[in-house]
This record gives structure tokens, sequence and C-alpha cells, in this order.
């Protein structure tokens, strides 16, 4: 039976008045599993109003209380972490180890965020003139809004609401309704843990509900994530209509490795950042750059016979399987095609995943690892993100080269480099143009305690994801210069009292 989702305002889970649902995909299967609603602006209306009544009583309790309860949500995340993952799995097609780290990498946002009175503490400057002191207070927008991509439905959904929750802010969460369950239970968990009702509502939706949220004039602050069209949207609606909006967008990272790389250890980064989540990471490897024709040959003929070996199958097959299918039957036809246009743009083919099929599962939505040796600048299998188990090689003849393409590319989320020269190294980290940079590291995710994004197309707006960051963006300073001399009642001041 197809299950029918709902929205969660309130406190309570909520079902949809609209009419219109979205189905949610078994993606191993290609069978419906459940048919999500979609809000209404009227619906849309209600999660701000029930956010609004709640958010001046959650924001008057003190920091560290509003702390404890993500203490608390830590502690249920990980009593549930393997209904959590399964669910996840489910809904998303990501393996269970890799939809367990994607909820540890949001709970590690809501660790981060327990030290919120820290954060929030605000600064003073005792006796900035005579008797007058001056301090900055960092109070919340007061309505905070989320609107979040499918693929990942755990944590990004925690990076937006549990720093904007623990500034003392109400929010509404706008998931992605390709994978709306995991959003919906962790609201649940968060009531649990002790938030009072209203403080964080959980509306399902398309564009309709996204247009509510930034046209609404209830809520002051969005944050996105998702591809740079939409993105670019969002921000430019959000912000004219006078919010503080920041939306992350696509990428196209390119690993560089260098002739003195350890070409094993590149080659185990490419298949474990290039093909991991089969591909659907903003963060994933989509261009390995080997520097020299040399590095390059021996990098592409270690590469095929890993490639040809990555064990697709769907979550339920056990631990071992290195990614599943992709999310949906029109992302399969979207990278299925792009691999068509770059055999038809000229780029050689040396893995073709395009045929495999899945025993028993046979209407899922797998394609199988992709690998693409002399692809160009110029093709648009290099300009676009596929967002698929597909690598792209592109042969650079020197450093200048490779560091150029990364830095001429219009997305800048993340980027690598790969070498045992401390001096390649150090010169690639200050000059290139992208926002998180590893030194043989693949993916360089940084921790929930430094701050995450990237530059150039793959974001709009201001200050990053997490850290301390996403302090400043879910806080609004206030800066109070204060006196309290005597005789202050007699006449009026006509110069700045702090210039005396
Ligand atoms: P998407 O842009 O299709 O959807 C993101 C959100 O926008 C969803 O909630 C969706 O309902 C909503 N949306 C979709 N179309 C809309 C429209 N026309 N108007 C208003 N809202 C709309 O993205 P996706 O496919 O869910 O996620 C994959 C993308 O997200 C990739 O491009 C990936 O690189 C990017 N991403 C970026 C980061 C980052 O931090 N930079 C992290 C994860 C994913």
């Amino acid at each position: 039976m197809v299950a029918e989702l709902t929205h969660f305002i309130d406190g309570a889970h909520v079902k949809g008045r609209s009419g219109r649902f979205a189905d949610v995909y078994n993606p191993a299967t290609g069978e419906v599993q459940a048919k999500v609603p979609l809000a209404s602006v009227e619906e849309v209306d209600a999660a701000v109003r029930s956010a609004a009544a709640a958010q001046p009583a959650w924001a008057a309790v003190n920091p560290q209380r509003r702390a404890r309860v993500l203490m608390e949500f830590v502690r249920l995340l990980h009593r549930d972490m393997d209904k959590l993952a399964e669910a996840l799995s489910r809904e998303h097609g990501k393996t269970i180890p890799d939809a367990k780290g994607d909820v540890i990498r949001g709970l590690e946002v809501a660790e981060y965020c327990i030290g919120a009175p820290q954060m929030l503490k605000g600064e003073y400057t005792e006796g900035a003139g005579p008797g007058i002191d001056i301090y900055s207070l960092r109070q919340p927008l007061g309505v905070a809004a989320g609107i979040t991509p499918f693929n990942f439905p755990a944590m990004i959904p925690m990076w937006k609401f549990c720093p904007a929750i623990a500034c003392g802010n109400s929010f509404i969460l706008k998931p992605s309704e390709r994978d709306p369950s995991v959003p919906l239970m962790l609201a649940e968990l968060m009531m649990e843990a002790g938030l009072p009702k209203g403080v964080l509502n959980v509306v399902n939706g398309d564009k309709v509900s996204v247009d509510a949220i930034l046209d609404h004039e209830g809520i002051g602050g969005v944050g996105f994530v998702g591809s740079t069209a939409i993105a670019h949207y969002v921000y430019s609606r959000g912000t004219a209509a006078g919010k503080r909006v920041q939306c992350f967008g696509g990428a196209k990272n390119h690993m560089i490795v260098m002739p003195d790389a350890d070409i094993d250890q590149a080659v185990d980064a490419l298949i474990g950042a290039g093909y991991g989540a089969a591909g659907e990471r903003c963060m994933a490897v989509s261009v390995a750059v080997p520097v020299g024709e040399a590095t390059a040959d021996a990098l592409i003929e270690k590469l095929i016979p890993r490639v040809e070996k990555l064990k697709i199958a769907p979550y339920t097959a056990g631990n071992d399987v290195d990614f599943g299918p992709l999310v949906t039957k029109e992302a399969q036809a979207r990278v299925l095609g792009l691999v068509d246009k770059g055999v038809s743009e000229g780029a050689k083919l040396v893995v073709d995943g395009r045929g495999f099929r899945m025993q028993g599962y046979e209407n899922g939505f797998f394609v199988g690892g992709c690998l693409f040796d002399h692809v160009t600048k110029d093709m648009d299998i290099y300009k676009t993100e596929i967002f698929g188990p597909v690598l792209s090689t592109v042969r650079a003849k020197t450093y200048e080269e490779a560091i150029g393409l990364a830095m001429d590319h219009e997305y800048g989320n993340g980027t690598a480099i790969f070498t045992r020269d401390g001096d390649t190294a150090r010169d690639f980290v200050s000059r290139v143009n992208v926002g998180m940079v590893g030194v043989n590291v693949p993916i360089p995710v940084p921790l929930a305690y430094h701050t995450f994004g990237g530059w150039k197309k793959s974001v709009f707006g201001d200050l990053n994801q997490h850290g301390p960051d996403a302090f400043r963006f879910y806080t609004r300073t206030k800066t109070v210069t204060s006196r309290w001399p005597s005789g202050i009642k007699e006449g009026a001041e006509f110069s700045i009292p702090t210039m005396k």
C-alpha cells in the first residue's frame, strides 16, 4: 500500500489539504512507496503562524537550556540511528553506511550547536566614553526557513535547523519532496527531546511552497541548498522580499594529480570520491586532472579495473555495497543522456556503465560506473554537473594548465591536489578560487566547527553553513550604547557623546 505522508506543524503531523501530491519512490525497485503532500500557500502560512507564535517564548529560554534540547536530540539520534538510516536508504537509495554518515554529519552540527551559550555571548566595551559602555547582542531573526535538496535528507536539514533553533529562532523546513520521511522523523525527535511545539515545522512541497516561503513577510531568513539555477532564483526572490538569504548551489570538483603523487592513493581517492553515493554529492570529485601523459596513462590504467569492479546493489544487499541507484527515473535518464552526449562530443568512454542491469531489480534507477578519458574544456560533459557515477578525465600538460581548469570553471565548491611536493600544494591552496580545498584529501568536507561553502556559482549570498558563520547568519546584531550618569535630563546633546 502507498503510504500518505504529512506535514509537521505546531507539534503534530498534519495531513495535506491542497489535494496535490508527489510520488516518493523506492529507487532500488522503482516502485512508488509513498505520496507526499505538496503544500499550498495557506498551509505554509499556517506553519509560519505557528512558528511566529512559538518564537518569543523560545527565544526567552536561556541559551543553555535551549542547548540541552539539542543534547537530548543527539542522544535520540544515536538511539534511532538504524531506523533513520533504513528510512533514508529506502527513499534515497544510498547504502546503509552512507545513510548513517548522512545522519552523523548532521548530528555533529547538533553537537556543535550545544555550544550556543558560548557563541551567543556578544561583545562588550567598558568605558567607550565618559560613563559610556557599548555592547553588542546577537538576537534571533524570528522565524527562519530552510529549503533542502534530496541528496542529504538528514544532514542538510540539521545543518539548517540546529543552529537556527539554538539561536532562539523558530524554523520552517521545506525538505526535498523526493525523500521527505527522515526530515519528518527528525522533527518528531526534536519534540521528544523537549522542543516546544511550533518551534520546528516541516512543510512538504514544491515550487508553490518555496515561493510562499520566499514571499512571506513573517520569515526573516532563508537558507537554501540545491542546484545552481534554483539557488540563484531563491536568492533573487528572497532578497527582493527583504530577507537575509544564503544559497548553496551545484559543483564540478576537480582533483589534480601531480606526477609525484602516490598513484595508488590517488586512485583510491578517485574511486571513493567519484563514485561514492553514486556521485550524488556536491563534494563528489567529478573531474580528474592528471598532469603529464605518463601520469594520465598510469592513472587510467589503474582506474579502469577498479571502476569495472564497483559493487552496485540495493542498500538491502549488505554493507559492502559501493553504491546504489540514482534517486529517480528522471535522474537516471539525465545521467545516461549526458554520457551519450560525452561520447558524441568525442570523449573516450573507457568504462561504459550504461548497460548495467541489477538482477531482480530491473526497474530500479541504477547506472553503472562510467569513466571518460580525453575530456576537453569545451565539452558539455565538462561544463555540466552530471550528479551521477561518472568521472571525467581531463589531461593537463602542466601544473599551470591544471590549476587553470579549476580556476576557470564556473563552479567553485571543492577541489583537491594530490602531490608529495609542499611547494606545489602551498601554491595551489593559496591561488585556487574554490571554497573548500583538499591536500591529498579528496572530499575536503570541513567538520562542524569549521564552515562549509563554495565560491563562484556554487554560492549566492553571504556567510557559510555551520561553524561560527551559522550563528552569524541566524542572528542579527544589536549594538547598544549606554550611559548612566547623573544629570542626563538637564539638556539636549548636540555632539556625539563618545567624542567628549
Ligand atoms: P534542486 O535544486 O532540484 O532542489 C532543491 C530544493 O529546491 C528542493 O527542496 C526542491 O523542492 C526545491 N525546488 C526545486 N525546483 C524548484 C523551483 N523551480 N522553484 C523553487 N524551488 C524549487 O536540487 P536537488 O536535485 O534536490 O539536489 C541536488 C543539487 O544540490 C546538486 O546541484 C548539488 O550539487 C546541490 N547541492 C549543493 C550542496 C552545497 O552545499 N553546495 C550540498 C548538497 C547538494
